[in-house]
């Protein structure tokens, strides 16, 4: 092997600018490694197999404070300059890394000299002697704080764009389907009451079908409306709830009168299997929550075949009370569970006779984000063709 001298030595040779006797001297090459060490952006530290410094460089000792002379003779990783604890054991593995023969490169964290943390691209190379030993390691690295935080700046602009983007994705489809769920009811109140005024000698019971539709899609219409602005009241933070000591036991009945007309019109029976004495009373926001098992009982009505069964279970312990409402209805498909509680989401069924079943799909996400407003939770479970379960969980103190 060629000693350094005799290297670069040769190397001019072979492009003949100097001769053999022109090698630079020892001191020379001393003053050119001290010229490069000392002057490049890079701050270098050499380190011998046992951690310990050897040389460090201007560039480190500018970037991280440290004195030169203090640092020769301790192990690199004693240094002050690491950021932290993580910091010093990721040098310390990185350094057994290389001990092994490997070139590694990672980023750390440094305390720089004013005192702030930067982070640094770092690498450890080993040197080996001409016995194939490792000599030395070069430590090496340079600050990237400034490329890192505009990464992060550009991360958080992109994230940001993609976030409006969504949002933009979102209100443009609600704008849509909330004209869809318009302008179907709309065009039959629109048709029908053209043909009535178009008929003069319509019969009267025709009269009379045609004005029923008129009223139940003018009642759909004041539905979607009322759910509307419902929605949009709780999504935009307006809604505060009133809470109050409420039973909820009471709130159970109430909502049970509001659907029995309904009920018993498809001879569907309803049982009540808790003991309304033991259930205790809720900080709860009254209105609010009579409105959630109001609708979810006029779904298991509507979604129930004549005389089939509700049955609505309650049970409590000490941070939480239960209220599941079951029913022998059509049920619903698994793979429509997951997005049942988004808004104007609907499940593909239909009724015994074939028909659809009519609805907005925004009463789940109503009830949804009441029970939420109060610290609670609530959960589908179905067996399609089998029946459905809704679960609401309360918690004993509102959030
Ligand atoms: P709507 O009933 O007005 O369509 P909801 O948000 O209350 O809106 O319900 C969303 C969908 O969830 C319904 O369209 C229906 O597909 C399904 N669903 C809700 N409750 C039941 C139930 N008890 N049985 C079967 N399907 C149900």
């Amino acid at each position: 092997m060629l000693s350094c001298r005799q290297e670069i030595a040769f190397f001019h040779d072979d492009v003949g600018t100097m001769a053999l006797h022109d090698a630079p001297t020892e001191i020379d090459l001393r003053k050119r490694f001290q010229a490069i060490f000392h002057n490049t952006f890079q701050f270098i530290f050499l380190v011998s197999v046992e951690g310990v410094i050897l040389e460090i460089n201007q560039a480190a000792v500018n970037f991280t404070g440290v004195v030169a002379s203090q640092a020769l003779a301790r192990t690199l990783w004693d240094l002050e300059c690491w950021a932290d604890e993580a910091a010093r054991s990721k040098l310390q593995t990185g350094l057994y890394r290389a001990s092994g023969g490997e070139f590694v490169r990672y980023t750390g964290e440094i305390v720089n000299l004013e005192g702030t943390r930067a982070v640094v691209d770092l690498s450890i190379k080993p040197i080996f002697s001409s016995d194939g030993e490792i000599d030395f390691f070069i430590v090496e690295g340079r600050d990237i704080t400034a490329i890192k935080r505009m990464e992060f700046e550009r991360d958080r602009e992109r994230q940001h764009a993609d976030a409006l983007h969504k949002l933009n994705d979102m209100k443009n489809e609600f704008v849509s389907q909330v004209s869809h769920e318009l302008r179907t009811p709309l065009a039959s109140i629109i048709g029908f009451a053209q043909t009535l005024l178009r008929s003069p000698n319509i019969a009267p019971e025709k009269a009379t079908q045609f004005l029923n539709i008129i009223l139940d899609d003018g009642r759909r219409l004041e539905r979607l409306v009322e759910d509307l602005l419902d929605i949009s009241r709780i999504e935009s933070g307006k809604t505060s709830l009133i809470t109050e000591p409420t039973s909820i036991a009471q709130i159970l009945d109430y909502a049970t009168h509001i659907i029995a007309t309904e009920a018993e019109s498809k001879r569907i029976t309803i049982t009540h299997d808790y003991t309304p004495e033991t259930l205790p009373f809720l900080a709860l926001d009254n209105d609010r929550i009579t409105q959630v098992f109001v609708n979810l009982l006029a779904n298991a009505v509507k979604f129930t075949s004549p005389d089939g069964s509700i049955t609505i279970r309650a049970s409590h312990d000490k941070e939480q009370v239960s209220v599941s409402i079951a029913d022998t209805g059509i049920g619903i498909p698994v793979s429509d569970l997951p997005r049942l509680f988004e808004k104007f989401y609907r499940a593909k069924q239909r009724d015994t006779d074939g028909k659809e079943i009519r609805g907005t799909g925004l009463g789940l996400a109503i009830a949804k984000q009441i029970v939420e407003l109060h610290g609670g939770s609530i959960r589908a479970e179905s067996t399609f063709g089998e029946g459905s379960t809704f679960t609401v969980t309360l918690p004993h103190q509102a959030n």
